[in-house]
């Protein structure tokens, strides 16, 4: 049985208020200034982790896309911060630990990270995000990368998850019609691997008419090539993005769709769990690991342990952790908490409004990698 050293919550605040000063101290007060404006500084993780945005907008226009919903411009534009700043952004976010065991970071979300305008940010991003937060970090790309892409990439991070997604190979021309090619996006997969880089393929999204056929043949060459497994991701729609499917001849779609959407940027995902069974055994059967969630990838290129959500446990053990210490590290924070382990999860009592809520939710979870479900208390 594989020991763990014990979390100390005490410990990972203390790393991230000291890297937060050394990183001040690069910075001049305006820099300081629009970091601390970001949202980076800001925002709650997703289930995933954080997000990290290089830039906003994709000219991919892959058509099952939901950015154009959600206001992001289709012009790609890379993001205004420095690498420095984005870490020292997020070394100042309330919900983030840094660190090894830290928070989770997924690079792209609202661009392609890999995009001609976005690319260089993206490589300063993940060179300063390696060297002074070391958090467990992970990009998706449709990109084509060269073999001198993924020898910068590996020498900037070489413990980075790389997700290559290719959801689709006849389709391909008309759902992702300005992407490059599902050939170009394996030989990126190939690149990768080939310079040791935790590679896997993102069979996202699963998309009824398409996945039957396509998925397979997919599965098949990513594992030839030597993927570290793969992620199964459901296709997620607004009514816009149904017509435009509907519109390259993918039909009956709108009956899977789980419930109505409730406004016209309601993304409703279908139901698809026929194909992703049909399409998991198929990759077990070729000796791919089948990830439940990107982030569940991040977890076995870091070689940590996490069942922080009910898709879990994935990967190795979870650390041991000390109840007391939490409490007494929250108490730092000026947050008054108990912390009581139940089962594999913890439950926490909070005194606070909403925000200590979400903070103790966020920083309990990340650093004993459990679900924790949080009440407040008066
Ligand atoms: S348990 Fe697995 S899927 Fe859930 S948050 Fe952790 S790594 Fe992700």
């Amino acid at each position: 049985m594989v020991e763990l050293p014990k979390v100390r919550l005490s410990e990972l605040l203390r790393v991230k208020m000291s890297v937060r000063e050394e990183l001040a101290s690069k910075l001049d007060r305006k820099e300081r200034r629009e970091a601390l404006n970001d949202g980076h500084a800001h925002r709650e993780p997703r289930p995933c982790g954080l997000t990290v945005h290089p830039g906003r907008g994709c000219t991919f226009a892959c058509i099952y896309c939901y950015i154009e919903d959600m206001g992001v411009p289709r012009t790609p534009e890379p993001s205004r911060l420095s690498g420095l700043q984005l870490a020292y952004a997020i070394a100042s976010n309330p919900y983030t630990l840094i660190g090894r065991e830290g928070t989770f970071l997924a690079f792209g979300s609202v661009t392609e990270p890999f995009l001609p305008t976005v690319k260089e940010r993206t490589l300063e991003y993940l060179g300063a995000v390696s060297r002074y937060l070391g958090n467990p970090t992970q990009f998706s790309t449709k990109a084509y990368l060269s073999e001198e892409d993924a020898e910068r990439i590996s020498s900037l991070d070489p413990s980075v998850s790389a997700l290559v997604t290719i959801p689709a190979l006849r389709w391909a021309d008309r759902i992702e019609p300005k992407a490059p090619s599902p050939e170009l996006r394996f030989k990126t997969l190939s690149n990768l691997l080939r310079r040791g880089i935790h590679a896997s393929l993102f069979l996202r999204p699963l998309i009824p008419g398409v996945s039957e056929e396509d998925g397979p043949l997919i599965l098949e060459r990513a594992a030839s090539l030597g993927a570290r497994g793969v992620v199964l991701g459901a296709l997620r729609v607004t009514r816009r993005i149904l017509r435009e499917l509907e519109s390259v001849g993918l039909r009956d779609l709108e009956d899977r769709m789980i419930r109505e959407p409730k406004s016209p940027t309601d993304q409703v995902p279908l139901a698809t769990g026929d194909l992703k069974r049909m399409l998991s055994l198929r990759a077990s059967s070729l000796g791919l690991k089948v990830f439940p969630s990107a982030c569940s990838a991040n977890v076995d290129a870091h070689n940590l342990g996490c069942h922080m959500c009910n898709m879990g446990p994935c990967n190795g053990p979870l650390p041991d952790y000390d109840p007391q210490e939490i409490e007494q590290a929250l108490t730092e924070l000026e947050i008054e908490a108990r912390i009581i382990p139940r089962g594999g999860k913890i439950l926490a009592l909070v005194r606070g409004g909403s925000k200590r809520v979400r903070r103790v939710r966020h920083l309990v979870s990340t650093a004993t990698k459990r679900m924790v479900t949080v009440r407040p208390v008066r």
